[in-house]
This record gives C-alpha cells, structure tokens and sequence, in this order.
C-alpha cells in the first residue's frame, strides 16, 4: 500500500495488510456487531431457544448462556469480538444479563446505521449515546425498589429468575432456595465471594435431589481400608507438606555393608515416620487433610489409630477447609500444636452418586459451604451450573446493592418513555441519537415477545398503555402473554445487571462507530474487505455470517451460523 508524499511513494504498509475506510469500515463493523447480537437473540427469556455448539474436537454444550454461547462461538472479526467483550464484562460484573447486554449492543448499532445513512456524524451519534446512557441510569435507580438483606422471599424470585429459560425449571424454586441460602452463609466483615461456595456436580439422581451441604465436600476417598468411615466431634487437621520421608536436598549414598546395618536404617525412617504420627495424636486429631502424598507406612499407623486421612486434597477444597473449620494449614507437623486444628461435628465419607466423597460438616459457623447439583446427564448437570453460577452472583450483587428492578420489560419500557420525554430536552442533532437509543431499548420487551410466541406490537403498545397509566412494574408474562406486575409474579432482578448492560453496550457501541478505518496486518479471514470493494459487505442482520461477515470465518465447528437466526 502506498501513498504520495512529496512526490515520493511512502509505504506504511506491509504487503499483506488490508485497509478499509470510511463508510466502508463502518458498515462492516456494524454487520458484524449485529450478526453477534442476533446469533444469541433467540435464546432471551424464559421461554428464549438453547443451542448446540459443536467444538473442532466434536465435544458437545447445549446452552441457554448468552456468554457461553459467544464463548463457544470461537469468532474472530475484531469488531464482533468487542461485543464479546461486553458479555464477558457482564458475566464479571454481575453474572447475569449477558444477552440483554449483546442483545442492546447490535440494536443501538442498527439504530446508529440509521442515523449514519441520514449524515449525523458518528461524533454527534456518541455523544447522544452516552447522554442517554446517564439518564437511563438515573431513571433505572429512581424505579429501583429496596430490598432487605433478610428478605429471603424477594432474595429468592431474583435467584429464581435469574435461572429461567436454563434447563433448572423443574427445579426453580429448591435451587433458588439452596443459592441464597448459601450465599447467605458465607458472607462475612470483607463481604461476599462466591469462590467460597463450591459447586459439585453429580451425575445421576434428578435436579431435586440436589443439596446444600453446609461445609466442604472433598472429592477423595479416605487413604487406607483399614481407616473410619466416619468421625464425629472431629479435630481437623491440615497439612500441606508430603507425610513422608524427607528427601534429602544432596543425594546421599547409603553404603551399606551388612543386613544387620539395612534393618537399622530402616528402622531409623519407620521411626521418623511414627513419629510424625504420634505428634498428630498427642494434638487430639481426629481427621487430617493432607495436600500432598502419605507414606504407606504412615497411613498404616493413623489407621491404627483411628484417624481418618485423606491425601492430595485440591489446593481451593483445602482452602475452603480452612476457612469452614478454622484449620491452619501446617507444613511441618513437628510444629503442629492444638490451636492449627479446625472442628467439624461430622466428617464422614458417603456414596454420593456412585462416588465415594468425605462431607465435613456441622461446622460452627459455616463460611464455605457446597452445593451439590445433580442431574440425569453430563448436559443436563453443566446447564444446570450454568444457570446456578448466574444465579450465585445475582443475589451476592443484590445483597451489595440492596436494590432491585421488576423484569420482564418493564425497566426497558420505563426506559424508552423516560429516555423519549428527556430527547425533547436535549435538542439539536444530539437529540435525534437519544430518540434512536429510546427506540433501541425497545428491542428487549419486543424480542422477550417474540420468543415467547406473541406478536410483539401488541405487546409493545399494551406495555405502553399500562406504563403511561403509572403502572411502572408491569411486564409481559413469557408464560401467559399476559401484562402482569412482574415485582408481585416474583420476576426480579438486581438493577446493577440493567445499569451495566446499559453501560457496556453503549461503551461498546460508541467505540465500533467512532472506527473509520480498520488496518488489519495480515489477511482478515474470509476476505471481502478489500479496499476496492464497492459498498458496504452484503449480509445485513439475520443473514448469518455468510460472504459479508469478513473475519467471522472461523467459527469453529459450527458449520455457519444462518440456521441459528
Ligand atoms: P440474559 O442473558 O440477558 O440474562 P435471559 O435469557 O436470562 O437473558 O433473559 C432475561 C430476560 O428475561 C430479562 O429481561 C428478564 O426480565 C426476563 N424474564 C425472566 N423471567 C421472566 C418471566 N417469567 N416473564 C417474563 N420475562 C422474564
Ligand atoms: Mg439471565
């Protein structure tokens, strides 16, 4: 690529790059954006599609997930991947709302092109955005409702409708009771981390089986046959140094010369290792988790004993040990004294699902607890995590914030009247930006329609009639088709997953339409970027990733994307 200068040929350029500009540029990153938000469209709300995304390697997810989904995707045009991005921000932030978040992104796009093709400047569009994004906000938190800490009830709809539409509805209302009960549990004076709860899954049993055990589950047999099954009123000790024979740093050579002098040193490490033992029972043990590998001989000796062992505990279950029992983890057990020992009412090894797992509970004040999951199938088991990890960080979110939204379009239809009223005060070509962003928002109440099967004009102008009337929590029940206050049908969810949604989609928004020019070193895969391209990419929203997606040709094994749509 060459440009004059001063006469001169000036080559800033490899020859392998690839140049688009101007309108060109835009069009194709606004496609892009767009083919991202409508691969995820289908799968909003309760009554939202699942997909099946096949990897290169054949492996199979069935998912409801909007970041998943994106996830899975393996797409690679740079514009799509920052609406990726917006996804995964959400999922971060707030664990929930991923495909509203996308789902905005590609309507305020399809709103600016609009606006673009009437020549406002892309400056003027981003400007307007972001004024608009700051009023919704503001109108957002003045429709917010309060929520108690103690208020388990609403603490639960906003648990339970978080998991809607994701393969756990046969089991809403037992999962959503187990989350916030376990949320509940583990919070302490520095706040709320979800880390501390683990999540096991099992394969086998239904959803309804599934139980929050108030304590850990390590994933692991006791060491030797010869052990309890069960210890009851248990000193708990944990170790995170190999029980056995130091090896020495040097590799020192053991001449030995007579049989006499083998039974010796033999001797000598059985009584190392003996030791090691009798300073766990002089401290009252009772169980000992131990991170690394146990000797043979050791475990012999806490056998006889009857301490109950465990090695090679996982570094995070050892850690949440720690923190339900109040075990310090000691490296060198010549040290260890009563106050490293944790307690635990009941550590026991039971058959969880054909799996043979050590429950410690009965803690005196559980701060980690787990949640066992179970499922029919593999599939069945990881949507229904998914849906459970959403709705883990819903109600941490809710419990830091206090505050919450009704769902169902209501905030989104709130959002549009309040945004068009503010257009008016905005005034100039700015105006015109707000009054697009209005119309964008529009999408979420008219998709959740659609996806439930009802025609979405109605829906829309019920909505309306209902909200100008000043009944600002009614939303569109996915099930009925009917406009029912969503805060008393117990549809709720956290306002700082509609607040960031809003906010990253703009973001994202404002950031692909100030690009006039993409500078793409090497060939952008699936071509159709050339510069001497007339005219904007074919393949508007809804035409899938065909010709005109430019880089979205790797999409992993998902053979095209225009069935999804
Ligand atoms: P996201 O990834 O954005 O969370 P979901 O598929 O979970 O996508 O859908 C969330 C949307 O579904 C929200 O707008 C929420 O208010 C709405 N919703 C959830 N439950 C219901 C319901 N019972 N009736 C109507 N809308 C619902
Ligand atoms: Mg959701």
């Amino acid at each position: 690529m060459a440009q004059q200068m001063g006469g001169q040929p000036l080559i800033i350029l490899g020859e392998d790059s690839q140049r688009t500009s101007g309108q060109d540029a835009q069009s194709m990153n606004i496609t892009a954006g767009q083919a991202v938000a409508e691969a995820v469209r289908t799968t909003l709300g309760p009554k939202g599609m699942d997909k099946m995304l096949v990897s290169d390697a054949g492996d199979v997810v069935v998912t409801n997930d909007g970041v998943t989904i994106l996830k899975e995707m393996d797409i690679e045009h740079p514009a799509a991947n920052m609406i990726v991005e917006v996804a995964e921000t959400q999922e971060d932030e707030v664990g929930d709302g991923t495909t509203t978040a996308v789902v905005i992104t590609g309507e305020l796009l399809d709103k600016a092109e609009e606006l673009l093709e009437q020549d406002i400047h892309p400056t003027t569009l981003a400007q307007g955005y972001r004024q608009a994004a700051e009023r919704a906000t503001e109108i957002l938190e003045e429709n917010s409702i309060d929520v108690d800490q103690s208020d388990s009830e609403t603490l639960q709809s906003i648990a339970s409708t978080a998991m809607t539409g994701k393969g756990a509805e046969s089991a809403r209302d037992l999962l959503a009771e187990l989350v916030v009960d376990g949320v509940q549990a583990i919070g302490d004076d520095e706040g709320i981390d979800t880390d501390n709860i683990k999540v096991e899954k099992v394969v086998g049993g239904s959803i309804n089986e599934s139980e929050l055990v108030e304590g850990v589950i390590i994933d692991k047999e006791r060491v030797h046959d010869n052990m309890p099954y069960m210890k009851e009123d248990a000193n708990v000790a944990v170790v995170d140094t190999a029980m056995e024979i130091q090896e020495t740093e040097i590799d020192a050579e053991v001449n030995v010369t007579d049989p006499d002098q083998l039974q010796q040193f033999l001797d000598q490490e059985e009584e190392q290792l003996r030791e090691m033992v009798d300073e766990l029972v002089d401290v009252g043990a009772d169980v000992v988790f131990c991170q690394k590998g146990i000797d043979d001989m050791v475990q012999h000796f806490l056998a006889q004993e009857g301490i109950l062992a465990v090695r090679r505990a996982k570094q995070s279950d050892v850690a949440r040990l720690s923190r339900a029992t109040g075990a310090r983890a000691v490296s060198n057990i010549d040290d260890i004294t009563e106050d490293d020992l944790g307690y635990a009412g009941s550590v026991a090894q039971r058959d969880v699902g054909g799996d043979e797992r050590i429950f410690v509970e009965d803690v005196d004040d559980a701060k980690a607890v787990t949640l066992i999951l179970r499922g029919g199938t593999e599939h069945v088991v990881d949507e229904v995590e998914r849906a459970v990890e959403d709705s883990l960080e819903v109600v941490r979110v809710t419990l830091e914030d206090g505050k919450v939204l009704p769902g169902g379009g209501a905030p989104e239809t709130q959002l549009s009247m309040g945004l068009r009223d503010y257009a008016d005060s905005v005034g100039g070509r700015e105006q015109l930006a707000v009054e697009s962003f209005a119309d964008a928002i529009d999408v979420i109440p008219r998709t959740l329609a659609e996806n439930a099967g009802l025609d979405p004009i109605d829906s829309l102008v019920n909505l309306r009639s209902q909200h100008d009337g000043g009944d600002s929590t009614t939303g569109l029940d996915a099930y009925t088709g009917d406009i029912v206050d969503m805060e008393d049908g117990g549809v709720v969810e956290p306002l700082r997953v509609k607040t960031q949604a809003i906010e990253s989609a703009t973001e994202a928004a404002v950031m692909i339409l100030r690009i006039d020019d993409v500078i793409a070193a090497g060939d952008l895969k699936g071509g159709g970027t050339d510069d001497d391209d007339d005219g904007p990419p074919a393949g508007g929203p809804g035409g899938g990733m065909g010709g005109g997606m430019g880089g979205m040709g790797g999409m992993g094994g998902m053979g095209g994307m225009g069935g999804m749509t």
